[in-house]
Protein backbone atom coordinates (compact mmCIF):
# COMPACT_ATOMS: atom_id res chain seq x y z
CA UNK A 1 0.00 0.00 0.00
CA UNK A 2 1.47 3.62 -1.02
CA UNK A 3 0.01 6.79 -0.01
CA UNK A 4 -0.09 7.39 -4.21
CA UNK A 5 -0.53 5.72 -7.40
CA UNK A 6 0.36 8.35 -9.84
CA UNK A 7 3.01 11.16 -9.27
CA UNK A 8 4.40 14.27 -11.75
CA UNK A 9 7.68 15.10 -11.20
CA UNK A 10 9.45 18.61 -12.61
CA UNK A 11 12.57 18.12 -13.17
CA UNK A 12 15.01 15.66 -13.85
CA UNK A 13 17.90 16.88 -11.64
CA UNK A 14 19.32 14.70 -8.68
CA UNK A 15 16.38 15.49 -6.48
CA UNK A 16 13.69 14.37 -9.36
CA UNK A 17 15.80 11.44 -11.02
CA UNK A 18 16.04 10.48 -6.80
CA UNK A 19 12.42 10.48 -6.31
CA UNK A 20 10.85 9.14 -9.17
CA UNK A 21 13.51 6.25 -8.48
CA UNK A 22 12.11 5.30 -4.95
CA UNK A 23 8.65 5.79 -5.89
CA UNK A 24 8.69 3.73 -9.27
CA UNK A 25 10.70 0.88 -7.15
CA UNK A 26 7.11 0.71 -5.09
CA UNK A 27 4.75 0.12 -8.07
CA UNK A 28 4.04 4.27 -8.31
CA UNK A 29 3.61 5.30 -12.04
CA UNK A 30 5.79 8.37 -12.55
CA UNK A 31 6.42 10.61 -15.28
CA UNK A 32 9.54 13.26 -14.97
CA UNK A 33 8.54 16.34 -17.10
CA UNK A 34 12.24 17.77 -18.22
CA UNK A 35 12.36 21.36 -20.18
CA UNK A 36 15.51 20.43 -21.33
CA UNK A 37 15.16 18.61 -24.53
CA UNK A 38 18.25 15.90 -23.78
CA UNK A 39 20.68 15.48 -20.37
CA UNK A 40 23.63 17.62 -21.17
CA UNK A 41 26.64 16.01 -21.69
CA UNK A 42 29.13 18.80 -20.80
CA UNK A 43 29.18 20.48 -17.40
CA UNK A 44 31.79 20.59 -14.47
CA UNK A 45 32.20 18.16 -11.02
CA UNK A 46 30.51 17.98 -7.97
CA UNK A 47 31.24 16.85 -4.37
CA UNK A 48 28.95 14.30 -2.88
CA UNK A 49 29.67 14.08 0.92
CA UNK A 50 28.67 10.46 2.61
CA UNK A 51 25.32 11.35 3.35
CA UNK A 52 24.54 11.76 -0.50
CA UNK A 53 26.51 8.76 -1.33
CA UNK A 54 24.17 6.93 1.48
CA UNK A 55 21.05 7.88 -0.47
CA UNK A 56 22.57 6.82 -3.64
CA UNK A 57 23.01 3.12 -1.63
CA UNK A 58 19.31 3.68 -1.11
CA UNK A 59 18.50 4.17 -4.40
CA UNK A 60 20.04 0.97 -5.43
CA UNK A 61 22.66 3.32 -7.20
CA UNK A 62 25.53 3.12 -5.30
CA UNK A 63 27.74 0.68 -7.47
CA UNK A 64 27.79 2.74 -10.14
CA UNK A 65 28.59 6.01 -8.80
CA UNK A 66 31.66 4.23 -6.95
CA UNK A 67 32.71 3.09 -9.85
CA UNK A 68 32.35 6.69 -11.83
CA UNK A 69 33.13 8.82 -9.23
CA UNK A 70 36.58 9.25 -7.42
CA UNK A 71 36.64 8.48 -3.36
CA UNK A 72 38.68 10.26 -0.64
CA UNK A 73 39.41 11.24 2.52
CA UNK A 74 39.96 14.60 4.27
CA UNK A 75 40.21 18.35 3.20
CA UNK A 76 43.20 20.55 3.19
CA UNK A 77 43.63 23.88 3.81
CA UNK A 78 46.32 25.68 1.75
CA UNK A 79 47.90 29.24 1.62
CA UNK A 80 48.79 31.23 -1.53
CA UNK A 81 52.28 31.53 -2.45
CA UNK A 82 54.87 29.22 -4.91
CA UNK A 83 54.78 26.12 -2.37
CA UNK A 84 51.26 26.79 -1.69
CA UNK A 85 51.75 25.29 2.09
CA UNK A 86 49.30 23.03 3.52
CA UNK A 87 48.16 25.02 6.79
CA UNK A 88 45.07 22.26 8.35
CA UNK A 89 44.30 18.63 7.79
CA UNK A 90 40.84 18.90 8.73
CA UNK A 91 39.54 15.38 10.30
CA UNK A 92 37.44 13.43 8.29
CA UNK A 93 33.54 12.89 9.35
CA UNK A 94 31.96 10.15 7.49
CA UNK A 95 28.59 11.55 7.25
CA UNK A 96 27.33 8.93 5.78
CA UNK A 97 28.20 6.18 8.28
CA UNK A 98 31.04 4.04 8.39
CA UNK A 99 30.11 2.10 5.20
CA UNK A 100 30.77 4.64 2.70
CA UNK A 101 33.77 7.14 2.36
CA UNK A 102 33.89 10.52 3.18
CA UNK A 103 33.06 12.22 -0.06
CA UNK A 104 33.72 11.40 -3.94
CA UNK A 105 34.23 13.73 -6.46
CA UNK A 106 32.43 12.89 -9.82
CA UNK A 107 31.78 14.46 -13.30
CA UNK A 108 28.61 15.70 -13.13
CA UNK A 109 27.18 14.51 -16.57
CA UNK A 110 28.04 11.04 -15.67
CA UNK A 111 26.11 11.55 -12.27
CA UNK A 112 23.07 12.75 -14.45
CA UNK A 113 23.24 10.00 -16.99
CA UNK A 114 23.77 7.06 -14.06
CA UNK A 115 19.99 8.37 -12.25
CA UNK A 116 18.62 9.11 -15.65
CA UNK A 117 19.27 4.83 -16.68
CA UNK A 118 18.27 4.25 -12.67
CA UNK A 119 15.01 5.97 -13.12
CA UNK A 120 14.16 4.71 -16.50
CA UNK A 121 14.62 1.35 -15.74
CA UNK A 122 12.75 1.31 -12.13
CA UNK A 123 9.69 2.16 -14.81
CA UNK A 124 9.57 6.22 -14.29
CA UNK A 125 8.73 7.20 -17.76
CA UNK A 126 11.19 10.64 -18.13
CA UNK A 127 9.82 13.40 -21.08
CA UNK A 128 11.97 15.64 -22.21
CA UNK A 129 11.68 19.09 -23.65
CA UNK A 130 8.04 18.85 -21.47
CA UNK A 131 8.23 22.47 -19.76
CA UNK A 132 5.74 22.25 -16.32
CA UNK A 133 3.34 25.46 -17.31
CA UNK A 134 0.51 25.56 -14.57
CA UNK A 135 -0.75 23.31 -11.57
CA UNK A 136 -4.64 23.30 -10.81
CA UNK A 137 -4.51 21.70 -6.66
CA UNK A 138 -8.16 22.57 -6.25
CA UNK A 139 -9.01 19.39 -5.71
CA UNK A 140 -8.36 17.57 -2.45
CA UNK A 141 -6.87 14.94 -3.36
CA UNK A 142 -5.23 15.60 -6.87
CA UNK A 143 -3.71 18.10 -8.88
CA UNK A 144 -4.19 18.50 -12.96
CA UNK A 145 -0.74 19.43 -14.40
CA UNK A 146 0.13 21.64 -17.55
CA UNK A 147 2.96 20.45 -19.69
CA UNK A 148 3.86 23.03 -22.44
CA UNK A 149 0.73 24.97 -21.77
CA UNK A 150 -1.21 21.23 -22.20
CA UNK A 151 -2.98 19.48 -20.01
CA UNK A 152 -1.13 16.33 -19.35
CA UNK A 153 -3.64 14.89 -17.01
CA UNK A 154 -4.81 14.22 -13.23
CA UNK A 155 -1.60 13.08 -10.56
CA UNK A 156 -2.20 12.03 -6.88
CA UNK A 157 1.12 14.21 -6.47
CA UNK A 158 3.18 16.76 -8.35
CA UNK A 159 7.08 17.14 -7.16
CA UNK A 160 8.57 20.36 -8.04
CA UNK A 161 12.28 19.29 -8.15
CA UNK A 162 12.44 22.00 -11.06
CA UNK A 163 15.67 23.66 -9.15
CA UNK A 164 16.44 27.50 -8.07
CA UNK A 165 14.04 29.32 -10.54
CA UNK A 166 11.14 26.50 -9.84
CA UNK A 167 8.52 27.18 -11.54
CA UNK A 168 6.16 25.06 -9.06
CA UNK A 169 7.38 26.90 -6.28
CA UNK A 170 5.73 30.17 -7.79
CA UNK A 171 2.39 28.13 -9.29
CA UNK A 172 1.85 27.50 -5.80
CA UNK A 173 2.23 30.71 -4.50
CA UNK A 174 5.46 30.88 -2.86
CA UNK A 175 6.89 33.89 -3.24
CA UNK A 176 10.36 33.53 -1.55
CA UNK A 177 13.69 33.72 -4.41
CA UNK A 178 16.98 32.66 -4.24
CA UNK A 179 19.28 35.93 -3.84
CA UNK A 180 22.67 36.23 -4.00
CA UNK A 181 25.02 35.77 -1.27
CA UNK A 182 27.85 38.26 -3.62
CA UNK A 183 29.66 35.54 -4.18
CA UNK A 184 30.72 35.01 -7.59
CA UNK A 185 32.67 31.36 -8.74
CA UNK A 186 34.78 30.38 -11.82
CA UNK A 187 34.73 26.29 -12.45
CA UNK A 188 36.77 24.45 -15.01
CA UNK A 189 37.24 20.65 -15.34
CA UNK A 190 40.87 20.12 -16.04
CA UNK A 191 43.29 17.11 -15.83
CA UNK A 192 44.71 15.52 -12.65
CA UNK A 193 48.28 16.10 -11.28
CA UNK A 194 49.29 12.97 -9.38
CA UNK A 195 49.74 15.16 -6.47
CA UNK A 196 45.95 15.88 -5.92
CA UNK A 197 44.62 13.18 -3.67
CA UNK A 198 41.69 14.76 -2.19
CA UNK A 199 39.64 18.44 -2.27
CA UNK A 200 42.21 20.85 -1.06
CA UNK A 201 41.15 25.25 -0.46
CA UNK A 202 43.10 28.01 0.00
CA UNK A 203 41.72 30.61 1.81
CA UNK A 204 43.56 34.35 1.25
CA UNK A 205 45.07 35.40 -1.85
CA UNK A 206 43.18 37.85 -4.77
CA UNK A 207 40.46 35.77 -4.19
CA UNK A 208 37.75 34.30 -1.44
CA UNK A 209 38.53 30.60 -1.94
CA UNK A 210 40.61 28.83 -4.50
CA UNK A 211 40.10 25.48 -4.94
CA UNK A 212 39.66 21.26 -6.58
CA UNK A 213 38.34 18.68 -6.61
CA UNK A 214 39.62 15.11 -7.81
CA UNK A 215 36.53 13.43 -10.19
CA UNK A 216 38.65 10.28 -11.29
CA UNK A 217 41.91 8.78 -12.34
CA UNK A 218 42.31 11.70 -14.78
CA UNK A 219 40.10 14.33 -13.80
CA UNK A 220 39.37 17.11 -11.56
CA UNK A 221 36.91 20.04 -11.15
CA UNK A 222 38.91 23.40 -9.87
CA UNK A 223 37.24 27.01 -8.96
CA UNK A 224 38.08 30.58 -7.75
CA UNK A 225 35.38 32.40 -5.79
CA UNK A 226 35.59 35.91 -6.25
CA UNK A 227 33.18 39.18 -5.21
CA UNK A 228 30.27 39.09 -7.80
CA UNK A 229 30.01 40.77 -10.55
CA UNK A 230 28.45 40.94 -13.96
CA UNK A 231 30.72 38.58 -15.99
CA UNK A 232 27.83 36.92 -17.70
CA UNK A 233 28.40 36.37 -21.63
CA UNK A 234 32.09 36.96 -21.74
CA UNK A 235 33.61 35.05 -24.46
CA UNK A 236 35.62 31.91 -23.70
CA UNK A 237 38.99 33.65 -24.25
CA UNK A 238 38.24 36.16 -21.68
CA UNK A 239 36.65 33.56 -19.22
CA UNK A 240 39.97 31.83 -19.33
CA UNK A 241 42.53 34.81 -18.64
CA UNK A 242 40.19 36.24 -15.87
CA UNK A 243 40.53 32.32 -14.46
CA UNK A 244 44.98 32.39 -15.17
CA UNK A 245 45.28 35.89 -14.00
CA UNK A 246 43.64 35.15 -10.89
CA UNK A 247 44.82 32.08 -9.89
CA UNK A 248 48.59 33.33 -10.25
CA UNK A 249 49.16 33.86 -6.56
CA UNK A 250 48.60 29.67 -5.97
CA UNK A 251 50.86 28.08 -7.06
CA UNK A 252 51.20 24.11 -6.27
CA UNK A 253 48.56 22.55 -8.12
CA UNK A 254 47.68 25.03 -9.55
CA UNK A 255 50.73 25.56 -12.12
CA UNK A 256 48.94 22.50 -13.44
CA UNK A 257 45.72 23.96 -14.06
CA UNK A 258 47.07 26.99 -15.71
CA UNK A 259 48.75 25.21 -17.99
CA UNK A 260 45.32 23.18 -19.03
CA UNK A 261 44.03 26.56 -19.12
CA UNK A 262 46.00 27.76 -21.56
CA UNK A 263 45.67 24.71 -23.51
CA UNK A 264 41.84 25.59 -24.03
CA UNK A 265 39.84 24.17 -20.80
CA UNK A 266 36.67 25.76 -20.65
CA UNK A 267 36.05 28.05 -17.55
CA UNK A 268 32.24 28.79 -16.64
CA UNK A 269 30.66 31.22 -14.35
CA UNK A 270 28.03 31.24 -11.98
CA UNK A 271 27.03 33.67 -9.01
CA UNK A 272 26.09 31.71 -4.96
CA UNK A 273 22.69 32.20 -4.08
CA UNK A 274 20.71 31.70 -1.14
CA UNK A 275 17.42 30.57 0.17
CA UNK A 276 14.91 28.46 2.59
CA UNK A 277 11.38 28.05 2.14
CA UNK A 278 10.88 28.44 6.08
CA UNK A 279 6.98 27.56 5.88
CA UNK A 280 5.18 24.23 4.46
CA UNK A 281 7.13 23.08 1.35
CA UNK A 282 3.68 21.81 -0.06
CA UNK A 283 0.34 23.70 -0.75
CA UNK A 284 -2.42 20.36 -1.41
CA UNK A 285 -1.24 18.06 -3.81
CA UNK A 286 2.11 20.19 -4.61
CA UNK A 287 5.22 20.01 -2.97
CA UNK A 288 8.84 21.52 -3.74
CA UNK A 289 12.33 19.71 -3.08
CA UNK A 290 15.53 20.66 -3.65
CA UNK A 291 17.11 23.70 -4.87
CA UNK A 292 13.03 24.53 -5.59
CA UNK A 293 13.20 24.90 -1.61
CA UNK A 294 16.81 25.69 -0.33
CA UNK A 295 19.58 27.37 -1.88
CA UNK A 296 22.79 27.92 -0.63
CA UNK A 297 26.49 28.35 -1.67
CA UNK A 298 28.11 25.16 -2.01
CA UNK A 299 30.68 26.35 0.30
CA UNK A 300 30.40 22.95 2.40
CA UNK A 301 29.39 21.19 -0.76
CA UNK A 302 25.63 20.08 0.92
CA UNK A 303 23.49 21.23 -1.85
CA UNK A 304 22.82 17.92 -4.37
CA UNK A 305 23.25 16.31 -0.96
CA UNK A 306 20.54 18.24 1.33
CA UNK A 307 18.03 17.96 -2.42
CA UNK A 308 18.78 14.01 -1.93
CA UNK A 309 17.82 13.91 1.37
CA UNK A 310 14.84 15.02 0.65
CA UNK A 311 13.94 12.95 -1.85
CA UNK A 312 14.48 9.89 0.39
CA UNK A 313 12.35 11.13 3.36
CA UNK A 314 9.32 12.35 0.43
CA UNK A 315 9.28 8.89 -0.93
CA UNK A 316 9.93 7.05 2.10
CA UNK A 317 6.63 8.15 3.94
CA UNK A 318 4.94 8.20 0.66
CA UNK A 319 5.50 4.29 0.12
CA UNK A 320 5.20 3.62 4.09
CA UNK A 321 1.83 5.35 4.52
CA UNK A 322 -1.39 5.16 3.05
CA UNK A 323 -2.70 8.10 3.30
CA UNK A 324 -1.46 12.09 2.06
CA UNK A 325 -2.58 13.56 5.21
CA UNK A 326 -1.56 16.34 7.46
CA UNK A 327 0.31 14.46 9.15
CA UNK A 328 2.45 13.05 6.15
CA UNK A 329 3.50 16.25 5.93
CA UNK A 330 4.57 16.99 9.66
CA UNK A 331 6.78 14.61 9.50
CA UNK A 332 8.59 15.29 5.97
CA UNK A 333 8.57 18.89 7.27
CA UNK A 334 9.95 17.94 10.91
CA UNK A 335 12.28 15.80 9.10
CA UNK A 336 14.11 18.00 6.26
CA UNK A 337 13.47 21.68 7.91
CA UNK A 338 16.01 21.59 10.69
CA UNK A 339 18.64 19.94 8.73
CA UNK A 340 18.25 22.17 5.31
CA UNK A 341 17.89 24.98 7.43
CA UNK A 342 21.74 23.99 9.11
CA UNK A 343 23.33 23.21 6.16
CA UNK A 344 21.70 26.60 4.69
CA UNK A 345 23.00 28.55 7.34
CA UNK A 346 26.37 27.42 7.69
CA UNK A 347 27.36 27.61 4.12
CA UNK A 348 26.35 31.11 3.88
CA UNK A 349 28.59 31.80 7.09
CA UNK A 350 31.21 30.25 5.51
CA UNK A 351 31.00 32.62 2.50
CA UNK A 352 30.01 35.65 4.47
CA UNK A 353 33.74 35.07 6.93
CA UNK A 354 35.43 35.36 3.59
CA UNK A 355 33.37 38.79 2.16
CA UNK A 356 34.00 40.24 6.05
CA UNK A 357 37.88 39.49 5.54
CA UNK A 358 37.50 37.35 9.65
CA UNK A 359 40.65 35.74 9.38
CA UNK A 360 40.03 34.66 12.82
CA UNK A 361 36.74 32.58 12.33
CA UNK A 362 36.45 28.84 12.42
CA UNK A 363 36.10 27.96 9.26
CA UNK A 364 37.65 24.19 10.32
CA UNK A 365 35.08 24.13 13.00
CA UNK A 366 31.93 25.06 11.09
CA UNK A 367 32.91 22.50 8.33
CA UNK A 368 33.56 19.47 11.00
CA UNK A 369 30.10 20.80 13.06
CA UNK A 370 28.19 19.92 10.26
CA UNK A 371 29.51 17.10 8.74
CA UNK A 372 29.10 15.32 12.57
CA UNK A 373 25.65 16.68 12.55
CA UNK A 374 25.04 15.05 8.67
CA UNK A 375 26.35 11.93 9.77
CA UNK A 376 22.43 11.33 11.70
CA UNK A 377 20.46 10.01 9.52
CA UNK A 378 18.47 12.64 7.37
C1 LIG B 1 28.72 26.61 -8.42
C2 LIG B 1 27.98 25.52 -7.72
C3 LIG B 1 28.68 24.42 -7.23
C4 LIG B 1 28.00 23.42 -6.53
N1 LIG B 1 28.71 22.37 -6.03
C5 LIG B 1 28.07 21.41 -5.33
C6 LIG B 1 28.79 20.31 -4.77
O1 LIG B 1 30.00 20.20 -4.98
N2 LIG B 1 28.10 19.40 -4.05
C7 LIG B 1 26.76 19.50 -3.83
O2 LIG B 1 26.18 18.63 -3.14
N3 LIG B 1 26.04 20.53 -4.35
C8 LIG B 1 26.67 21.46 -5.10
N4 LIG B 1 25.96 22.49 -5.63
C9 LIG B 1 24.50 22.49 -5.48
C10 LIG B 1 23.86 21.47 -6.41
O3 LIG B 1 24.36 21.65 -7.73
C11 LIG B 1 22.35 21.66 -6.40
O4 LIG B 1 21.90 21.73 -5.06
C12 LIG B 1 21.65 20.50 -7.08
O5 LIG B 1 22.14 20.28 -8.38
C13 LIG B 1 20.15 20.79 -7.15
O6 LIG B 1 19.49 19.68 -7.70
P1 LIG B 1 17.94 19.81 -8.04
O7 LIG B 1 17.59 18.47 -8.61
O8 LIG B 1 17.18 20.33 -6.90
O9 LIG B 1 17.86 20.93 -9.17
P2 LIG B 1 18.53 21.01 -10.61
O10 LIG B 1 19.74 20.17 -10.71
O11 LIG B 1 18.64 22.46 -10.94
O12 LIG B 1 17.45 20.32 -11.58
C14 LIG B 1 16.25 20.98 -11.90
C15 LIG B 1 15.80 20.50 -13.26
O13 LIG B 1 14.49 21.02 -13.52
C16 LIG B 1 14.42 21.43 -14.87
N5 LIG B 1 13.32 22.42 -14.96
C17 LIG B 1 13.35 23.72 -14.58
N6 LIG B 1 12.13 24.28 -14.75
C18 LIG B 1 11.33 23.30 -15.22
C19 LIG B 1 9.94 23.24 -15.57
N7 LIG B 1 9.15 24.31 -15.45
N8 LIG B 1 9.43 22.07 -16.04
C20 LIG B 1 10.23 20.97 -16.16
N9 LIG B 1 11.54 20.97 -15.84
C21 LIG B 1 12.08 22.11 -15.37
C22 LIG B 1 15.81 21.97 -15.18
O14 LIG B 1 16.08 21.96 -16.55
C23 LIG B 1 16.69 21.00 -14.40
O15 LIG B 1 17.09 19.91 -15.19
C24 LIG B 1 26.59 23.50 -6.34
C25 LIG B 1 25.89 24.59 -6.84
C26 LIG B 1 26.57 25.60 -7.53
C27 LIG B 1 25.80 26.78 -8.05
Amino acid sequence: MTAVKKVAIAGAGVAGLAAAIQLAKAGVEVDVFESKPELSALGSGITLQGNALRVFDALGAWDDIREAGYAFVGLNLRAPGPDAPIVAQLPDVKSGGPDYPSTMGMPRPELARILLEHAQKAGAEVRFGSQITGLDARADDAVEVFVNDESAGEYDLLIGADGLNSTVRELMGIDIKPESTGMGIWRTFVSRPDDVKNSELYYGGPVYIAGYTPTGEDSMYAFLVEKAQDRFGVSDEEAARIMLDESRAYGGPWNSIRADLEAGAHANYTWFTKHLVEGAWNRGRAVIIGDAAHSCPPTIAQGAAQGLEDAFVLTELLTQRDAVDQQLWDDFHGRRLPRAKAVVEASVQLGQWQIDGNRDADTGGLIYGIAQHMAQPA
